[in-house]
């Protein structure tokens, strides 16, 4: 491929991806086939809907399900801001992979090492916007039995991997994975390869499945540390890490990603019902300039975020209806402006219900952090 057309992900910037197909062949990332699915105990809607569209070994993780075996999931989530859509969906793949087997054990890690890094968050501020972040992790369904919760500045173990893992990298092919980057982010993405693979540690029942699942753009990471798990396979044993992958999804202006820098563009999970509905009623949408044109030709869902992100993606768990949607939209039978008055009857109930959770999870996030921060102080 010539270096103009190469797919740049950036795990930190802003990643497009136009044709998946093609990043699959360029990174070496498999698809997910129906053979695979049929074999998961059950299907999210983001698998079934293909959201989740690729994976590197996931047959390590169904391998383990189906003989009763233990694995790991693992996640983090770089504490910046409050929750938002792109969050959810990362974590409710991290619960879904939890829920599948009783022996799956999950590993949730506090990026505030990475918030300083890239955002310049103090570390006690990034410990506030943690706590109000595994809020919602547990509202969204985390199993509090089955978790790891910690914080990167203090977690020990993978500081000390970080830099081992130093050791195996030279700038040349840190620089060829990343680009040009401030070298606390290169220093911060091996901090993540200790995350990864800090499940598989002695203290944490050794080598072990671990399971990743994450947007598109974060698989810089996940090839880096599947090349550091097979160079210090020797000394710690280590399975290489699987991976499942996300689409990219657009913010609510259909923008790429969802930024600070644009406001309106990002749905949070705990803003409050009058401002996430005026931002629901003013996305982007697949409709036709006029009403008669849009009675006459039909909408465009898939271009629309309402339908692709709002609805496929996050709101609408019933496929049946999804898919009458998708034909109303089509044929010209709604219009924009009816439809989003009804999918945010839909988003508004969701809401609702996930804030009322979320306020009665908040002693649980504080205990989960707490015991941490105790137990870091030997
Ligand atoms: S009718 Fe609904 S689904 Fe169709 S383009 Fe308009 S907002 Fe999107």
């Amino acid at each position: 491929v010539p270096d103009e057309e190469r797919i740049v992900l950036d795990p930190w910037g802003t990643a497009h991806v136009k044709d998946y197909d093609r990043l699959m062949q360029e990174f070496g990332i498999e698809p997910l086939t129906d053979e695979l699915v049929e074999r998961l105990p059950f299907q999210h809607r983001l698998i079934r809907r293909r959201v989740i569209f690729g994976h590197r070994d996931l047959g390590l993780i169904l391998k383990a399900i189906e003989e009763d075996g233990s694995y790991a999931v693992m996640t983090g989530i770089k504490p910046s801001g409050d929750y938002h859509l792109g969050a959810k969906l990362t974590s409710e793949e991290f619960i879904y992979f939890q829920s599948l087997s009783p022996k799956a054990f999950g590993f949730f890690a506090i990026a505030d090492l990475e918030a300083y890094a890239d955002n310049k968050i103090p570390l006690e501020e990034s410990h506030r916007i943690a706590l109000s972040n595994l809020t919602d992790l547990l509202a969204l369904g985390l199993d509090p039995r089955r978790v790891y919760v910690y914080k990167q500045s203090v977690e020990i173990p993978v500081l000390r991997l970080a830099f081992i893992f130093s050791r195996a990298v030279t700038y040349n092919m840190i620089e060829a994975i990343y680009g040009p980057k401030p070298f606390g982010l290169y220093f911060s993405a091996l901090v993540q390869a200790g995350d990864i693979l800090n499940p598989q540690l002695p203290q944490h029942g050794g080598p072990k499945p671990t399971i990743v699942p994450v947007g598109a753009d974060q698989d810089p990471h996940i090839r880096l540390t599947r090349d550091l798990a097979s160079k210090y396979r020797e000394e710690f044993g280590f399975i290489l890490p699987s991976a499942t992958y996300h689409r990219l999804l657009r913010d609510l202006t259909g923008q790429e990603k969802m930024s600070k820098r644009n406001p309106m563009g990002i749905l949070y999970l705990n803003e409050p019902l009058s401002s996430a509905r005026v931002k629901v009623m003013q996305a982007f949408t697949g409709g036709r300039a006029t009403a008669e044109e849009q009675r006459r030709l039909g909408g465009e869902p898939e271009k629309c975020v309402v339908f692709v992100e709002l609805l496929l993606a996050h709101f609408l768990e019933d496929d049946k209806r999804l898919e009458e949607w998708y034909w109303e939209c089509k044929t010209g039978q709604i219009l924009c402006g009816e439809c989003k008055a009804r999918a945010w009857t839909i988003i508004e109930h969701w809401l609702r219900n996930h804030q009322e959770k979320r306020n009665k999870m908040r002693d649980l996030a504080e205990k989960l952090l707490e015991e941490k921060t105790l137990s870091q102080q030997w």
